[in-house]
């Protein structure tokens, strides 16, 4: 891998104090900068502050997430969090500030040499533009108030099958084949979230009321124009956001709906109940792909040696174990992977770049089902991303922005799929092999129209900051009718009409969500021009596209990857249909 191409960081720098960062960011707002040349070094100087500071928060979250019962991990990672993080943000809004009015004073991104830059300046200035002072008091209130609905969520458990549960825990009896089982926990877990209805509605409507206020300060007429550019949404708008919209339902929810009459009439049903919806639809046991991170691996790597030789490489070098946070990688630095499940982890799955040293971390808990094959192939893609980009000089342009990096994760999971099966592959038997196939290409199909249900809500919602609970509900309720399933609701209203108070992304990271959208007709995308001009043709665009890092606008980052930028029907029927037909090949 790359090694570091400044000097100005030393070697022993201890990004986890502020004591060290502080003189080498001073020295950068401090040192005279003349010509377009010494702002290249000195951005190429910054970057590497920047690079290594990330890193140290880096480390410390993946020993906290791979320790939650070390009281000295998780302290250190609180300190960091706590103490060092805000004392540092100030500093980096200073070197932005300076940075943008450097770069505007010596042209940075104009004349010989410009187009490098220019995505750099764009996003600078975007962040000068938008800070407000008095913005800083309003931050902190909402994120108190995540951190309240965090609470709220995180509290929520239920008595049922003779124990006190949690919801993640609860979740797993909506594949029971046994349907009263399914319908005594869905009912169960209704009741209790309804219990805390009221609650949230009052803290989404103060999160609300403080972003309308903070998007007037910054001097917009609402909350989705600021939202539109903090998020550097510059290449695309709300026309683009309600065409992905109108994509879904006039050719994603009629493909869902067809599939959830098969549904119903496989599990014999007369009505489609909420309940029904992630069951086996033959009955069948969940499917056992693999056990332990040991045989993850290297049946991950029989995939990937079958897909495409550059990708085998790539990860053949994370290693051919499951790895240990705290143990070498078999190349001697530090480990890139951490796949077993075990006491003391956090839940979840993550891939992590370790920006300094360039050396890319996947966390997991494998546990031996198809959503963790799901999840390796999709945090190798990210790997594979951060490994493409190991020679790019600027931190900022190594990696791109989230509407894409999800199509180096998300198009993994589907090139994927004509290689699970087959001897040393994840389903040796073809009927199990058929059936993950046809679980993922569903998967990838249904939440699109959730995608576009939640998206169109938050629209509504900061356009519309006045509104009363009666029309949220309402309002809910007509996009429920508009994207949502083939569900018979009779009797469950009251539950229905609050079940985008279980979507946090709504509450913590507003407008975050339509990226995956995107990302994942971009993956499909790839997948069926794999299907039409080969996987190779397919893997070529894929790495023409994450080699670039974050260094071009978002619509060119698709073009490179040979994707039209277009979310409308048209665009989006072509892939649908394809997807309705390999589904139509699948057994059942
Ligand atoms: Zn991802």
């Amino acid at each position: 891998m790359a090694a570091p191409t400044s000097t100005f960081v030393p070697a022993d720098f201890d990004g986890t104090r502020f004591e060290s960062i502080e003189p080498l960011a001073r020295a950068l707002l401090e040192r005279p900068v003349a010509t377009k040349a010494e702002l290249v070094a000195w951005l190429l100087d910054r970057s590497e502050l920047d690079a290594a500071c990330g890193e140290a928060g880096a480390n410390l979250y993946i020993a906290m997430t791979c320790n939650t019962e070390d009281q000295g991990v998780q302290g250190a990672y609180a300190r960091y969090v706590e103490e060092v993080a805000p004392k540092v943000k100030p500093l980096a809004f200073a070197l932005d500030k300076r940075l943008a009015g450097l770069a505007a004073e010596l042209a940075l991104d104009s004349g010989e040499g410009g187009e490098r830059y220019k995505v750099l300046t764009r996003d600078t200035r975007c962040e000068v533009e938008l800070f407000r002072e008095e913005n800083v008091p309003l931050e902190t209130e909402l994120a108190l108030l995540g951190q309240k609905y965090d609470q709220t969520i995180g509290a929520m458990t239920v008595d049922f099958d003779g124990r006190e549960q949690t919801m993640p825990q609860m979740a797993r009896y909506m594949e029971s084949t046994d349907r009263a089982v399914r319908e005594g926990a869905w009912r169960a877990m209704v009741a209790r979230r309804l219990r805390d209805a009221d609650a949230i509605d009052e803290i989404y409507d103060q999160m609300i009321e403080r972003r309308d206020r903070v998007a007037r300060n910054a001097g917009f007429p609402d909350y989705v124009g600021y939202a539109y550019k903090a998020k550097h949404r510059f290449d695309y708008g709300v026309s683009h956001c309600n065409a992905f919209h109108d994509a879904c339902e006039q050719v994603i929810v009629p493909l869902i709906r067809r599939l959830d009459a098969k549904r119903k009439s496989a599990l014999g049903l007369e009505a489609l109940r909420p309940w029904d919806l992630s069951v086996d639809i033959k009955g069948r046991d969940p499917l056992r792909p693999f056990s332990g991170g040991a045989e993850l691996v290297s049946k991950s790597r029989v995939v990937f040696e079958r897909l495409d030789p550059r990708l085998a490489k790539m990860f053949a070098q994370l290693g051919d174990g499951p790895g240990r946070y705290d143990q070498p990688a078999p190349d001697g630095g530090p480990a890139y992977l951490d796949l077993d499940s075990r006491k003391g982890k956090a839940p979840g799955g993550y891939q992590f770049m370790r920006d300094r040293q360039r050396r890319p971390f996947i966390f997991m808990n494998a546990a031996g089902m198809q959503r963790d094959v799901s999840t390796m192939l999709h945090e190798a893609g990210h790997a594979f991303h951060s490994m493409l980009c190991v020679n790019e000089p600027l931190l900022a342009y190594r990696s791109a922005p989230i509407e894409f990096c999800e199509v180096a994760s998300m198009t993994m999971e589907l090139l994927s799929l004509p290689h699970l099966g087959g001897p040393g592959g994840f389903y040796p038997d073809s009927k199990d092999e058929a059936r993950a196939r046809r679980h993922q290409l569903e998967d990838s199909i249904t939440i699109l129209a959730w995608i576009a249900t939640i998206d169109a809500f938050q629209h509504w919602v900061y356009a519309n900051p006045r509104h009363t609970r009666d029309e949220r509900r309402a309002h809910w309720l007509g996009l429920d009718a508009r994207f949502g399933r083939a569900v018979d609701w009779t009797g469950l209203e009251a539950a229905r009409q609050n079940t985008w108070q279980r979507q946090t992304h709504l509450f913590g990271h507003p407008f975050y969500y339509i990226e995956y959208g995107i990302a994942q007709l971009g993956a499909l995308g790839l997948w069926l021009r794999s299907l039409e001009e080969g996987p190779a043709k397919a893997i070529d665009l894929y790495i023409a596209g994450l080699s670039l890092g974050g260094s071009r606008p978002l619509p060119e980052l698709f073009a490179a990857a040979g994707l039209p930028f277009d979310f409308g029907p048209a665009a989006v029927r072509r892939i649908v249909d394809r997807v309705e037909r390999e589904l139509e090949k699948l057994p059942e």
